[in-house]
């Protein structure tokens, strides 16, 4: 805890090499990263808090600094408690920008101290989302340049036995 520690928060569901590269890279600016995987109860999630907990864990295993936490409230309340005042997000295209913007909004009005800081992803994975590779899994297709393989056994397990 600590004014030079940063958050990103997502639903990770699945981790992305997107996510990992955003996290390599705030890792390298900050002291600590806390990753915190979000459940939020009106989110219709893949997997459950604890398998997503579990992709992240092993995803990030050995970067340094980074911490995998979980939450399930109001974003600020666990920054508040953490003392935590640097929010990280990654922006890909036009169509993240309209709800980051309000998101960003709504919790710089609720925690005033709060800077929110936008890496913008990295090309090569610019286009990838979490619901993009669900699809493409579920359709049996090839998320291998995109995933780990301990998620994309995740994947095939719960999607190809539906
Ligand atoms: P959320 O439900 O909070 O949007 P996600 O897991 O979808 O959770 O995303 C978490 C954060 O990671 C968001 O800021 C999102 O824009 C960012 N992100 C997701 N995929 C990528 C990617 N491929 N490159 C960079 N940032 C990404």
């Amino acid at each position: 805890m600590g004014i030079r520690d940063a958050a990103y928060p997502g639903s990770f569901d699945p981790i992305t090499y997107g996510h990992v590269n955003i996290v390599r890279r705030a890792s390298e600016r900050f002291d600590n990263l806390y990753v915190v995987v979000v459940n939020n109860p009106n989110k219709k999630y893949l997997f459950s808090l604890q398998e997503r907990i579990e992709m992240v864990k092993k995803d990030l295993f050995g970067i340094q600094n980074v911490i995998v936490e979980s939450f399930d409230g109001l974003l600020v309340n666990y920054l508040r408690e953490k003392k935590i005042y640097n929010l990280i997000r990654g922006l890909r295209a036009v169509s993240d920008y309209e709800y980051e913007l309000q998101m960003a909004n709504a919790n710089h009005m609720l925690f005033p101290e709060l800077e929110i800081f936008f890496l913008m992803a990295d090309t090569d994975f610019s286009y990838i989302s979490s619901s993009m590779i669900k699809e493409i899994a579920s359709y049996n297709g090839d998320v291998s340049k995109w995933v780990s393989k301990y998620v994309e056994s995740k994947l095939q397990e719960k999607l190809l036995k539906k």
